[in-house]
């Protein structure tokens, strides 16, 4: 029987990639949004890929959200957590308000979206899980002590539980991506993006497809022995 794949934020950018490859796999693919309802009417057309709106700031909605996926589509197996935003400005100006609305989507998002998965893998011995971070996770990023305490915390994540999931059938990892031509980073202005390309040695952006083959490894029996890594992919940007 095919294994259920849930991504969050995968109708759109990175996770979107991430939803098709999987689906291109035969996994059964659940993608969750935020509120674009549109872009995420447009995904479920285009590739038949079930859209399921909550928020993972939220606890309570991403277990009721993660039933109901569970109920409709199938028992989690592999879960990717890729939502994400940022909301940059440099220390001496980022606002409490910033500092929380980062923190609550992309770090208690991913114990939101973990969490309430968890047990059926421990029963069902077997269990993937995969998380979104960052380079700037690794490596820091000026006007982004926010976005970096979060994506360096998803990395702490999947160390732990690698180690609590290993008995059962269960791999951690985290892929950490360079800079890949989503709306995220088109949304820089122009000058900024091209100083960005020229710290890149392969010379450009990386393709979300390229973050998205990585998730399909990782979701596969053939990675079973990798547990608590991290995969930098940023084209030779930092070396981890
Ligand atoms: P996008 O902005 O293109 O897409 C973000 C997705 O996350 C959307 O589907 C959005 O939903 C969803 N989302 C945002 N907030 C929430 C929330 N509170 N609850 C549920 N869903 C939410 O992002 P990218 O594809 O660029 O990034 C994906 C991940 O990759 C992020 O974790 C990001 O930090 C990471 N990353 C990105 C890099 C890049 O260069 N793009 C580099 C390194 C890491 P909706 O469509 O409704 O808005």
């Amino acid at each position: 029987m095919a294994r259920t794949a849930l991504v969050t934020g995968g109708s759109r950018g990175i996770g979107a990639a991430i939803s098709k490859a999987l689906k291109a796999e035969g996994y059964n693919v659940a993608a969750t949004y935020a509120g674009n309802d549109e872009a995420a009417a447009k995904f479920t057309k285009e590739t038949g890929i079930a859209t399921y709106k909550w928020n993972v700031a939220d606890y309570d909605e991403s277990k009721a959200g993660i039933e109901k996926v569970e109920a409709e589509v199938g028992a989690i197996d592999i879960v990717v957590a890729n939502a994400g935003i940022t909301r940059d400005a440099p220390f001496h100006k980022m606002t409490p308000e910033q500092w929380h609305q980062v923190i609550d989507t992309n770090l208690t998002g991913v114990f939101n979206t973990v969490h309430p998965v968890w047990n059926g893998m421990r029963e069902r011995k077997f269990g993937r899980v995969i998380v979104i971070s960052s380079i700037n996770g690794q490596k820091g990023q000026f006007a982004q002590v926010n976005y970096a305490a979060t994506k360096a915390g998803d990395l702490g994540i999947v160390k732990s539980l690698a180690q609590e999931g290993a008995r059962a059938g269960i791999t951690a990892n985290a892929i950490c991506p360079g800079y890949i031509a989503t709306e995220m980073v088109m949304a820089v202005p122009e000058k900024v993006r091209e100083s960005i390309i020229g710290q890149i040695p392969a010379g450009r952006l990386g393709e979300p497809e390229e973050i998205a083959r990585c998730v399909a490894f990782l979701a596969s029996d053939d990675s079973q022995f990798i547990n608590g890594s991290t995969i930098s992919a940023n084209g030779a940007q930092f070396f981890v």
